[in-house]
């Protein structure tokens, strides 16, 4: 989602005649596009902006004196505010996820100098507007585009900011949202990855003027001509719904490959996280799925050393990746969010714990990811091609399971569905030659 939201950053200042810069040396405004979810990922923003501050200095110096705008956007911004400013004074403006389609406002608010001094613009509104209607058409695509159709969240896990940084859930129209996407697709765009917090749990304005699902809206989207895939990003076990379960099992653009995070596969941890769900629910999920699409294949979010969690539930959580056999999957060492429950909770566990219990996930993981990986040599898969390899004359693209698949060739083939028959699998790809 913030790669979207950089590129209609990047798309709402174009008219004003901004342009991407290949390095910060070069940008008259830097806008650090922010994430809140993980400590560390904050830990970065402030790292980055002790570099962004030495640049803006230099570019100030005699030579070439020219000044910087520095601005903090994204999910720090919103939940950090005029804190930012107070640390880092050289930070011109701060603004939240729900008010970046001001920023052409925004920014020529910033030109104005009173007495040679330039006031500062912090902006954590959640304002009443859809920024969604604001935002411009734009006029180029990656082969494999993002279109966001959810935003926001009311579940409340117990670790989880997302509620208080990108407020409460809002899903768009469907008719804008098939508008966007029969758009991308006349400019280019053969995959569309459907985004949002909890992008299952869409209830948005159907055509008919009824409350669509998303099972239902992607009955619509399977109808464009020439949109070869559809994914969606990510989902909440507790919003699968029957008409989604059937578009999995008539929709063949629907790739049979779906991020589902579980976070744990114990009961008590589940409970204590509020994700208002059980193992044994969470398997039956993936069963009905399996039944809807007996190719599909599942990845997943795990969050190791939750408070209170004891070597059981961590086994628990083994034992469960093991059950499902999970594709591909993401972990995280528990990481305390300031003004979340979890993390005002006394039975904290310590990082080494953490840290040894997150290797033994990844170890399991990273098993199961290299055998999946494996068991597809021999198979003819179709990859969509999208992006150069490392080498030249080498090209990468993504197979229906999102493994990254490298082949001979050029770019001539990007945006073709090619098949590949893969001849090796590795842990994080696979290669192959093109039949
Ligand atoms: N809405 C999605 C997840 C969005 S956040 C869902 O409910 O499944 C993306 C992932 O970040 C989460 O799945 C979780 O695994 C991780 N995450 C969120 N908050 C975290 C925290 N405080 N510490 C560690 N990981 C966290
Ligand atoms: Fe965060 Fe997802 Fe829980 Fe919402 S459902 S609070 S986004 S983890």
């Amino acid at each position: 989602m913030n790669v979207y939201d950089g590129q209609k950053m990047a798309d709402l200042l174009k008219p004003h005649g901004y342009s991407i810069t290949e390095s910060a040396e070069d940008a008259d405004v830097a806008i650090l596009n922010t994430c809140h979810i993980r400590e560390k990922a904050e830990h970065k923003v402030f790292s980055d902006l002790g570099r962004l501050q030495v640049v803006k200095k230099d570019r100030l110096s005699a030579e070439i004196n020219r000044d910087m705008l520095i601005a903090v956007g994204g999910c720090v911004g919103q939940a950090e505010g005029a804190e930012i400013t107070r640390q880092a004074p050289y930070v011109d403006m701060v603004f939240g996820p729900q008010s970046y389609h001001r920023l052409p406002e925004m920014l020529a608010q910033l030109e104005h100098k009173v007495k040679g001094k330039r006031r500062k613009i912090v902006n954590t509104d959640f304002p009443v507007e859809s920024k969604f209607d604001f935002l411009p058409t734009p006029d180029e695509t990656p082969v494999s585009a993002f279109l966001s159709i959810q935003e926001g969240c009311d579940k409340f896990c117990h670790f989880c900011v997302v509620p208080y940084t990108r407020g409460a859930e809002y899903s768009r129209p469907a008719l804008k949202i098939i508008q966007e996407a029969k758009h991308l697709v006349s400019i280019g765009a053969k995959e569309i990855t459907l985004l949002g917090q909890n992008v299952n749990g869409y209830h948005g304005e159907g055509i008919n003027g009824r409350e669509w699902s998303l099972g239902r809206l992607l009955y619509d989207l399977a109808e464009i001509d020439g949109l070869k895939r559809i994914r969606y990003t990510t989902s909440h076990p507790l919003d699968m719904h029957d008409e989604l379960y059937d578009a999995h099992r008539d929709i063949k653009q629907l790739m049979p490959f779906l991020h589902l995070p579980v976070q744990s596969g114990s009961d008590k941890i589940l409970n204590a996280m509020n994700r208002k769900h059980n193992v044994d629910e969470y398997l039956k999920i993936i069963e009905k799925l399996r039944t809807a699409r007996k190719d599909i294949a599942f990845s997943s979010d795990f969050i190791v050393g939750y408070p209170s969690e004891t070597d059981l539930d961590h086994k628990d959580t083994i034992a469960l990746i093991e059950k499902v056999g999970f594709a591909q999957a993401y972990s995280f060492k528990y990481s305390p969010r300031p003004g979340t429950p979890a993390s005002a909770l006394l039975t904290q566990i310590p990082e080494d714990v953490k840290a040894q219990r997150l290797a033994e996930v990844q170890y399991s993981l990273n098993t199961l990811q290299l055998a999946f990986n494996e068991s597809m040599v021999g198979q003819t898969m179709e990859v969509l091609f999208d992006r150069q390899g490392k080498f030249p004359k080498q090209i990468i693209g993504k197979t229906e399971y999102m493994q990254s698949v490298t082949l001979d060739g050029d770019c001539s083939l990007f945006g073709n569905l090619l098949k590949v028959r893969i001849n090796n699998g590795h842990g994080n790809s696979l290669s192959g030659e093109y039949i």
